[in-house]
């Protein structure tokens, strides 16, 4: 057999090297167990800067049109859930400590919530109030979406799309004009935050949300109540943003049921929220 020439051991030896070193995991399994390595072809910080610069527009746009509520009771509750998830990450990964959270409640009828990369936060009154959800099941949601930002779906997903050559190379972008600048970034932000999660990503995100809430003395059993009253309000149909972005396998609530013996004990031993009058 014909030897290779170096330059093509050379190739594949850079290329293996640049896709190992892009390979990571973001999280500790934690009692859950999400353990899986992670393609990574973009820098968290360009994620996350593009994912407060989309955070800050959408909570701009509702300050302009009256619907952005941040004080009262509504808010105060969204906010003491979302003061108890947030530490929780910490079992799962050591930098969140850093990220500058926000919260934003928005007054409409939309059925959605989000967590952005980097731990932006939106909830929508309308998937509150239609679903007249518990506590426990808020943090359930809050929990489910934070989850997806601190397991980096987004630049996960941004990563995948430039692997297979659907996105323009960001770097070559940036380095050039600036229309193709903010064309990359257009196309970087669509596949962070706007495209529907896969399968794999939505169990990933619904097992470390489990804990994440149960850590903070939420119900974790609020994650199946909450999943029925998403079915129930659908009818059957996709009509809900939520479920839009967020694909609602058959197996989800059986794989929550199954993940219940792993997160008892935590929400058992968590100190629990007060009552709040
Ligand atoms: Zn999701």
């Amino acid at each position: 057999m014909q030897e290779k020439p170096l330059i093509v051991k050379l190739c594949v030896s850079f290329t293996l090297i640049i896709f190992l070193s892009a390979c990571a995991n973001t999280t500790r399994p934690g009692a859950v167990g999400v353990d899986r390595s992670q393609l990574m072809l973009i820098s968290t910080s360009e994620v996350n800067r593009l994912s407060a610069s989309s955070y800050n527009e959408e909570v701009q746009k509702a300050k302009e049109k009256n619907i952005l509520i941040n004080s009262g009771p509504s808010y105060e509750r969204l906010k003491r859930i979302a003061n108890r998830l947030i530490p929780q990450t910490g079992a799962f990964r050591d930098d969140t400590r850093d990220w500058q959270w926000q919260l934003a409640l928005i007054e409409s009828p939309v059925l959605n919530a989000s967590c952005s990369p980097g731990g932006k936060i939106i909830f929508y009154t309308g998937i509150i109030n239609q679903l007249n959800l518990s506590d426990d099941e808020i943090a359930a949601i809050m929990g489910h979406e934070i989850a997806h930002a601190v397991r980096e779906h987004g630049r996960e997903r941004v990563s995948q799309a430039m692997a297979q050559g659907a996105l323009v190379n960001i770097a070559m972008a940036a380095a050039g004009s600036y229309g193709s600048a903010v064309s990359a970034a257009n196309q970087v932000a669509q596949y962070a935050l706007v495209l529907p999660n896969s399968r794999q990503n939505e169990s990933e995100a619904d097992a470390i949300g489990l804990e994440l809430a149960a850590r903070a003395g939420y119900n974790p059993q609020a994650a199946i109540s909450v999943w029925q009253k998403m079915i129930k309000a659908t009818d059957g149909k996709k009509s809900l943003e939520f479920l839009s972005t967020h694909p609602s396998g058959e197996t989800r609530i059986d794989q929550l049921t199954a993940l219940m013996p792993a997160v008892e004990p935590l929400y058992k031993a968590a100190p629990k929220p007060g009552p709040h009058l």
